[in-house]
């Protein structure tokens, strides 16, 4: 999409601190971390958010999941680690581009805010 930020980024237009890309996701460092470890894993292909997912959308919705996993192995912060969809504006998306967090390398409090 030509006026997605996250877009922008998996196509180079924008600059990104790249930790991992293969042919469906791309994943870079959060530019704000909030964690020691703070990556947003993307789906190549454009998805709005989580709630507008579909169920062609079932596959790489899991597969970001599995990359954040290898990333957490890879970095060593698998004592404890959390991934996160923020779905819509009351959760503080505030990028329409689907993107998992990951946030790890520290202690993470319960329930997050
Ligand atoms: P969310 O608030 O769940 O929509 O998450 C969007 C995330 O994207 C935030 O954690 C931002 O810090 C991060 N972000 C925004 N712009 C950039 C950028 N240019 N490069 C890397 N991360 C970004
Ligand atoms: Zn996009």
């Amino acid at each position: 999409m030509d006026d997605c930020l996250f877009c922008k980024i998996i196509a180079g237009k924008i600059p990104s601190r790249k930790v991992y890309e293969d042919d469906k996701v791309y994943v870079f460092e959060d530019i704000h971390p909030k964690a020691p470890t703070h990556v947003l894993i993307i789906p190549k292909r454009h998805i709005r958010g989580l709630k507008e997912a579909q169920e062609d959308d079932a596959e790489i919705i899991g597969y970001c999941h599995l990359v954040a996993a290898n990333i957490a192995r890879d970095r060593g912060i698998e004592d404890g680690y959390r991934t996160v969809y923020n779905v819509g504006p009351g959760s503080g998306q505030s990028v329409f581009h689907l993107h998992l967090h990951l946030l790890g390398g520290r202690h993470l409090t319960w329930p997050p805010g």
